[in-house]
């Protein structure tokens, strides 16, 4: 029995010490849970008068109000994006530290993705009176596979802080990739700017969380001190990693780290014929203007809407006829042609363009805008000597995308 007895308390021990330890890991893994279940109820609860909140303030500032009644408004609806925005990095960080997260795994475009994300940050730049350049080699680019969703998260934060923290110059996004082993690609997307800089006893801080410049940087420029922490920390689960050098006065180069799949079943890959985009204002009015032929008002008025947002410079001809009269060599980058026009449609249009550069030499890129979304539109364009097509209606960034890839390099 003695024996028994010992055997069991030594029995008893062993496991005592076990459970102990199983004890803290469970209970560690229980109110981890517990801490995402609170946080995720409290993203429900929050969100839904936020919501009201900002809505409202929203309907509000359309209503009819004095001076001070819009001022005031104007600092609520700050103040509650401002802490939309805390509340949503709160919850992310929260979510890729407790690793909850499960990223993505799709076949992407990175090209498109760079491209969308300058385009997003590109009022706010315009507004403040710099440039972003976009730079990339000229090939062909396969789909990679990856989380697109978080890889355009960090760099819309890095690109936005590029933005934020410049006053005057340029911020330049470049990439550059290389094939490694098992048909993956090394990626290195370097966002880079001519804006305050960080010291140098600063620098392995700002990754930290709730970090930010000093107070009166802060004041400022605003930030919840958590998007390169998110970055970061996002960077290093898809495998990455994300670093900076920086200068004061001088600027910042933020560079993302990536090892990607490539996606080779996928025989569609795209090729970019273009190593550098500018979306510089100054070197876009070196550039000469497009010419938008289009006969119906309310169309001229959306596309030059958005060429004046684009920064490019334009005149515009009614119809065929006025197109031929306005056109000749070396005075517009780029021809947008509505198709369905009277009097001189634009088939007719380019096949009269066409015939005289035949005699004349020259190749003015032309974009067809059409309402037919038909399959053989393409090749009737094509077959008319049209070099491209976007079917209406079309969204900003489908139009400058199409303007980038046509305008000429040598304009740059
Ligand atoms: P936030 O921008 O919301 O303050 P971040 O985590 O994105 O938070 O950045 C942390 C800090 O790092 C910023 O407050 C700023 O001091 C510094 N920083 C980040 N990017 C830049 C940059 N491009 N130039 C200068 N300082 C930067």
């Amino acid at each position: 029995m003695a024996y028994e007895k010992t055997d069991n308390i030594e029995q008893k021990q062993v496991s005592s010490k076990d459970i102990s330890f199983m004890d803290a890991a469970l209970s560690y893994e229980r109110s981890n849970k517990a801490k995402s279940d609170f946080l995720s109820n409290m993203s429900h609860e929050i969100r839904t008068p936020m919501n009201a909140i900002i809505g409202l303030t929203n309907l509000l500032l359309k209503t009819k109000l004095d001076k001070q009644q819009k001022k005031y408004l104007t600092v609520l609806q700050s103040s509650a994006d401002g802490l939309m925005e805390l509340i949503n990095d709160l919850l992310d960080i929260d979510k890729i530290e407790s690793e909850v997260i499960e990223l993505e795994n799709a076949p992407f475009n990175i090209i498109s993705l760079i491209e969308k994300v300058t385009y997003d940050l590109l009022p706010a730049a315009k507004g403040k009176g710099i440039g972003i350049n976009v730079q990339y080699e000229a090939g062909l680019y396969k789909e990679l596979i990856g989380d697109s969703g978080r890889i355009r998260q960090i760099l819309g934060n890095l690109v936005e802080n590029a933005v934020k923290f410049t006053e005057k110059g340029f911020v330049s996004v470049s990439l550059s990739s290389r094939d490694t082993t098992g048909g993956r690609k090394e990626i290195a997307i370097s966002v880079a700017d001519t804006g305050i800089g960080i010291p140098t006893d600063k620098l392995h801080e700002v990754f930290g969380k709730f970090i930010q410049g000093d107070s009166s940087i802060t004041r400022r420029y605003g930030g919840t001190g958590l998007g390169l922490a998110i970055s970061k920390l996002l960077a290093e689960q898809m495998g990455g990693s994300i670093i900076v050098a920086s200068e004061v006065g001088v600027g910042s180069n933020f560079t993302l780290h990536l090892t990607l799949q490539v996606e080779d079943e996928h025989n569609s890959a795209l090729l970019y014929e273009k190593n550098i985009i500018y979306l510089d204002k100054k070197v876009r009015n070196k550039e000469l203007p497009i010419l938008l032929v289009e006969d119906h008002e309310p169309n001229i008025m959306v596309a030059t809407n958005l060429l004046n947002e684009f920064s490019y410079k334009y005149d515009v001809a009614h119809n065929g006829q006025e197109a031929l009269e306005k056109f000749s060599p070396d005075k517009y980058s780029l021809i947008l042609l509505d198709i369905e026009m009277p009097f001189m449609d634009g088939y007719q249009t380019t096949k009269q363009i066409r015939e005289f550069e035949n005699t004349r030499g020259g190749h003015i890129p032309i974009i067809a805008l059409t309402a037919h979304a038909l399959k053989g539109e393409r090749d009737k364009c094509i077959e008319a000597g049209i070099d491209d097509y976007i079917t209406k209606p079309f969204n900003p960034h489908q139009l400058q995308s199409m303007i980038l890839k046509h305008l000429s390099p040598r304009q740059h």
